[in-house]
């Protein structure tokens, strides 16, 4: 147990997992493969109010298409449940009676009206209110109380709150925290509230479930935002008033929109045009798995959002990061969100996709269009004819309907541009001179197409050009002579006399 690494990803089932959300997941991810160590998912529901129901199953589906699926969760629990905050009350219960009566955290039983009064009244002065060692003495709590009163109130059922103790002016307010990433971080604890650790409704707050889950669930290494650097005064406190010893912790810097100031917003996606949760949710929201991203491309375009190998590379495979991931180089400048970028290296991705990989996923789109091709060889030569065409997969079909669907019409700039005098006759010589045969050869072909553009004293571009686009029905696609050696020369041949009687 001592030394093991053992990490989690503790998400508040507030909504869609966006994609800072889900770098921090990949990080820790990486982080206990790297090590042999286990990566769990905790449910951080203590604020039901917050909480949405197909959020907890969305972070999974979210996990398990990127294939970064945690060892130990609520639907694969370990040693070390329940995985669902909310379902550990009576675990806070037990640390919270404990830390009160060390003295170290107390009861309060100000109103929401008392505290919004105190509040109010600083604000006229230009001050701000904060529950902490210069007021509390003068506060409803049981520091003020005593214990004999504080018992009476609790026993009448008064609604209290749990604070903790943050400083109590004895020594330096300095707190010298700590981080993986940034080093010592000097946190002055005189500036910090006695925060709120538990209610009287039996809900611990987000902070002291936190730590004591932590604890309790032997993690290592918190690896989380940034956000939650300011609270880490408070969560190293916490583990010192427990006489625990805490975890290494390391915050990972913001994920900056991708031009002009501050953080990526879940906002920013849709003011942008470009998604910013990896697979889709409610309403609409399309996720990049929708938008034709492979997983394997989002993982590595997030892992290099915040750290890199300190090399040249940036094309990395899910075992290749593992091998290379280390908390020591990431960074502590924020990451700029690059959705270009993303686009590049899901097109790198899907290059490096090997034939038989590549020609899965083609016949998925294509059986999903309602064709089916039996011949194997056929759907790699198709598959292998169009992988360098692909940025993303949603332009499969683009690339594929060629193979399965004559031209429905014939782009009217392709046509100005190639259709000439000789045009006509040119593509009746093809008709008359090509081998009805299903299997002919490329150099065959290529012999047949010169043969007549030489006799009609042109180019074979002069040719290529238009048979290109009877076939096609634009001047893109693949090379022409693998194409037509994949369609068939039949189904060539037709395509030709139908485009002659279409074309005026
Ligand atoms: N529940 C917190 C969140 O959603 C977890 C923060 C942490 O990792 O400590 O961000």
């Amino acid at each position: 147990m001592a030394n093991s690494v053992r990490v989690r990803f503790a998400p508040s089932p507030t909504g869609p997992l966006h994609i800072g959300g889900v770098r921090t997941a990949l990080y820790n991810y990486l982080y206990a493969r790297k090590h042999n160590g286990k990566f769990v998912l905790r449910i951080e529901d203590t604020d039901q109010k917050r909480s949405v129901d197909r959020a907890e199953e969305y972070i999974q589906s979210c996990l398990a298409w990127l294939g970064i699926e945690p060892d130990e969760s609520p639907t694969h629990p370990g040693n070390f449940g329940p995985y669902r905050q909310s379902e550990r009350r009576d675990v806070y219960q037990k640390y919270i009676l404990k830390l009160v009566k060390s003295g170290l955290a107390y009861y309060a039983f100000d109103t929401a009206e008392s505290l919004e009064k105190h509040r109010k009244n600083h604000e006229k002065n230009g001050k701000t209110f904060i529950y902490n060692w210069h007021n509390r003495m003068k506060l409803n709590n049981s520091l003020v109380l005593g214990e004999k009163k504080t018992k009476e109130k609790l026993d009448d059922e008064h609604p209290y709150v749990v604070r903790f103790l943050m400083w109590d002016e004895k020594g330096s307010s300095i707190y010298n925290c700590p981080d993986s990433v940034r080093g010592n971080v000097a946190i002055d604890c005189k500036l910090l509230d006695d925060k709120i650790l538990y209610k009287s409704d039996g809900m611990p707050t987000y902070h002291f479930a936190n730590v004591v889950d932590d604890h309790l669930m032997e993690i290592s290494h918190v690896i989380r935002g940034e956000e939650w650097l300011p609270s880490l005064a408070l969560h190293l406190k916490l583990y010192n008033a427990f006489g625990w010893t805490p975890p290494d912790f390391a915050h990972l810097p913001l994920i900056l929109k991708p031009s002009g100031k501050g953080k990526l917003s879940k906002r920013d996606g849709d003011k942008l045009g470009f998604p910013v949760f990896p697979i889709q949710w409610e309403g609409g929201i399309t996720g990049y798995k929708e938008e034709g991203y492979l997983p394997e491309a989002v993982l590595n375009f997030l892992a290099l959002l915040g750290w890199n190998d300190g090399g040249e590379n940036e094309i990395f495979s899910l075992e290749e990061l593992i091998s290379l991931f280390d908390l020591k180089r990431v960074h502590h400048a924020g990451a700029r969100f690059d959705p270009e970028k993303n686009k590049w290296f899901n097109q790198q991705h899907v290059q490096r996709l090997s034939v038989s990989d590549f020609s899965r996923l083609c016949n998925a789109v294509i059986e999903s269009h309602g064709f089916v091709v039996h011949d194997e060889n056929k759907l790699n030569s198709i598959a292998m004819m169009i992988q360098p065409r692909i940025v993303l997969t949603t332009g499969l079909w683009r690339e594929l309907v060629i193979f399965f669907e004559r031209p429905k019409s014939y782009d009217e700039k392709a046509l100005k541009k190639v259709w000439k005098g000789k045009t006509k006759s040119l593509l009746l010589s093809v008709v008359d001179i090509l081998p009805q045969e299903s299997e002919v050869s490329i150099d065959l072909l290529k012999n047949a197409m010169k043969k007549i553009a030489e006799d009609s004293g042109l180019s074979l571009g002069a040719l290529m050009g238009p048979l290109r686009v009877v076939i096609v029905g634009s001047l893109s696609g693949p090379d022409l002579f693998l194409l037509i050696k994949t369609l068939g020369t039949r189904e060539v041949i037709k395509r030709i006399q139908f485009a002659l009687r279409a074309i005026k």
